[in-house]
């Protein structure tokens, strides 16, 4: 598969994609939490890709109202669980973007965003260097927090580091955590400047083995993107893996009272096949109570409609779909998450919600608090 920035017609395997959604019954309809949220035809994974097809087929140009269609997608991959042919509808959906950036008629949103990320190196208008270094950042460091960790949960980096120093695994920040993993590109259709940016992270990283990564987005993209476009990066270690595994032997610690719902997160989850180690950190902080969880978990779980540049180009929808998830996880429960982006869209949709690396350090006592 390529997300190289081609066309979408040069490439045999995403022509197919969008030839076999135009003549499905749209059977994956319910599972998209776009076109849930929305109640629109046009963004259900079959309308989306249509658009695919009627480019190939010259029925239709790349103009606005294709793009807005093709951008109404969080890269939850839920609907690929559903199909029968495992389509790839948020890559598809991605190359499209990249249509619609070579037409010039992306929304404005996203070249706000590319704008942004050629001033500031990332989404944000901080510098990610100064907030590497005010967490603690040191040349030996290996933790690679993520930038919506960084810039705007700074206290989940510290309830990280002290709960990794907890169980035995003490944890500094690595200098390449100054520097976005490049995810919001790639999500926004802007392959080329995507793959500059892998290029750049790979160089950096050269004499680096190995790197402890806590936000899912960035793991995804660095252990799954970026082989896409023939980077190679260290090995991807999950925070969340390296400190479950270590659990059992560091059991001491006060059992955190909580009310508790455990959200998936769709790049952890779906993206990265991790639905235990983070189950077993919830549990273990909370002494063995029972937490909740959605009806539609693990590899069916809904999105919190932070992914995929959504929060972007579709504000309204991404906070509906995170309403509608926290519905799901329970009225009263605070919902706990292993994703820093997942845990921004429940507070804005008026959520209680814990990072998983929060809930753990409150365990040990070594919350830093807000
Ligand atoms: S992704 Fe699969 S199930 Fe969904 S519309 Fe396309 S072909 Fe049908
Ligand atoms: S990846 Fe998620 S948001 Fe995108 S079309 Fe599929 S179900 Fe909808």
């Amino acid at each position: 598969m390529s997300h190289d920035g081609m066309r979408p017609s040069s490439d045999p395997r995403r022509q197919r994609e969008y030839a076999y959604c135009t003549a499905c019954p749209k059977l994956c309809r319910f599972s998209c939490p776009v076109s849930e949220a929305e109640r629109r035809e046009t963004v259900t994974p079959w309308g989306k890709m249509e658009v695919g097809h009627q480019l190939e087929t010259r029925q239709r140009p790349m103009d606005a109202a294709s793009a807005e269609a093709v951008y109404a997608c969080s890269d939850c991959g839920r609907c690929t669980e559903h199909c029968k042919h495992g389509n790839e509808v948020a890559p598809a959906l991605v190359a499209l973007r990249a249509e619609a950036v070579r037409a010039g008629v992306a929304p404005e949103s996203i070249t706000k965003l590319v704008d942004r990320f050629a001033s500031h190196g990332s989404p944000f208008p901080t510098s990610l260097r100064q907030a590497a270094q005010k967490a603690g950042m040191r040349d030996d460091g290996t933790y690679f927090p993520g930038c919506t960790a960084l810039a705007k949960q700074p206290n989940l980096v510290d309830d990280a580091r002290a709960a990794s120093e907890a169980v035995g695994m003490p944890l500094a920040v690595s200098p390449l955590a100054s520097r976005c993993c490049g995810y919001p590109l790639w999500a926004a259709g802007h392959l080329q400047a995507f793959r500059a940016h892998a290029e750049g992270f790979a160089e950096a990283a050269r004499e680096v083995p190995s790197l402890v990564v806590g936000d899912p987005g960035c793991a995804y993209t660095l252990s799954v993107l970026y082989p896409q476009v023939g980077v190679r990066t260290p090995e991807v270690r999950l925070w969340v893996d390296e400190v479950a595994r270590r659990l059992p032997e560091h059991a001491g610690g006060k059992p955190v009272e909580l009310d508790a719902a455990y959200h998936d997160p769709c790049h952890l989850g779906r993206g990265l096949g991790r639905y235990e180690a983070p189950r077993a950190i919830l549990q273990h902080a909370l002494g063995g109570k029972p937490f909740a969880e959605a009806n539609d978990a693990r590899n069916d779980a809904g999105c919190s409609g932070g992914g995929g540049v959504l929060p972007r180009t579709h504000p309204e929808t991404s906070v509906e779909i995170a309403r509608r998830q926290g519905e799901a996880l329970g009225e009263r429960a605070t919902i706990v998450t292993a994703c820093p982006a997942a845990r921004r869209m429940f507070e804005k949709a008026g959520r209680k919600s814990l990072a998983l690396e929060t809930v753990l350090a409150r365990f040990f006592g070594r919350e830093s608090g807000d």
